[in-house]
């Protein structure tokens, strides 16, 4: 059901030893939506990520996802209620095969037909990687290991999919691609928060949005409201 409240942040404070990064985030995502996160870099965006997976402990907060308490459920837990993150720099194991890499996003479900049918779906939607199914991930371009990191990702049956800057260090034009896939994957059904330094798109592409700065939720709007914000341009945007 679309525009229910899916994964509630209340108050979470998060650290590195001594160091505080997250002080008292609030935030929320519907399904269906897709909301992005931005913010500079080091303002504590993928630290946030890394808590929803669950890798990242809690020294104070609330999250609950469709209801169910997240502060105390194991990673593999979240996963296998479809809380799915494609981290940071991508990081698909190299040595191994793109056919390989996608098998083993689907590690927490149980292996049959429906894993198979996900993996034709996988490979329809990125032909490339079915053509190089047999290479291994590390001789692929980078936006072909963004697409193989989503894939792997799509292989776990996602219901929020977590994406960690995923136009990072690509060119325009696969970014451009990258984006399309995006907004493809919400008309299927999977609600999106997208972690972006790029902000313009990641406004434009989203429902609704969150500024971080210093590990503080600052602003938060629709798309568009931040888009046309003031200090959102002069900050994000270089206007
Ligand atoms: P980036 O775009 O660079 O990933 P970010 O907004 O995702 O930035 P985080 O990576 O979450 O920011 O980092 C938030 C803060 O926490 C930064 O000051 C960073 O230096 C610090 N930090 C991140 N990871 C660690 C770590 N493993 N140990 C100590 N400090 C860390």
């Amino acid at each position: 059901e679309t525009g229910r409240e899916m994964l509630s942040i209340e108050g979470l404070v998060s650290s590195y030893g001594q160091i505080e990064v997250l002080h008292d985030v609030s935030l929320r995502i519907n399904s269906g939506e897709i909301v992005s996160l931005v913010g500079a870099n080091g303002a504590g965006k993928s630290t946030l990520l890394m808590a929803i997976s669950g890798l990242q402990p809690l020294d104070k907060g609330q999250m609950t996802f469709e209801g169910k308490d997240l502060n105390r459920m194991a990673v593999d837990k979240r996963v296998s209620n479809g809380i799915v993150q494609v981290p940071e720099g991508r990081q698909v194991f190299k040595d191994l095969t793109v056919y390989d890499n996608l098998r083993l996003g689907a590690y927490t479900r149980k292996q049959g037909p429906e894993v198979q049918s996900d993996l034709q779906k996988v490979f329809s939607k990125f032909p490339i990687l079915e053509q190089k199914r047999e290479n291994l991930a590390g001789e692929l371009s980078g936006g072909q290991q963004q697409m193989l990191a989503i894939g792997r990702a799509l292989m776990a049956k996602p219901r929020l999919l977590l994406l960690d800057e995923p136009s990072m260090g690509l060119a325009p034009l696969i970014v451009e691609e990258i984006f399309g896939i995006i907004r493809e994957l919400k008309e299927e059904g999977i609600t999106v928060f997208l972690v972006e330094q790029n902000a313009s798109q990641a406004l434009a592409l989203a429902d609704r949005g969150y500024v971080l700065e210093t590990g503080r939720v600052v602003l938060e709007g629709t798309g568009r409201e931040l888009l046309s914000n003031e200090k959102v341009r002069e900050a994000y945007l270089g206007m």
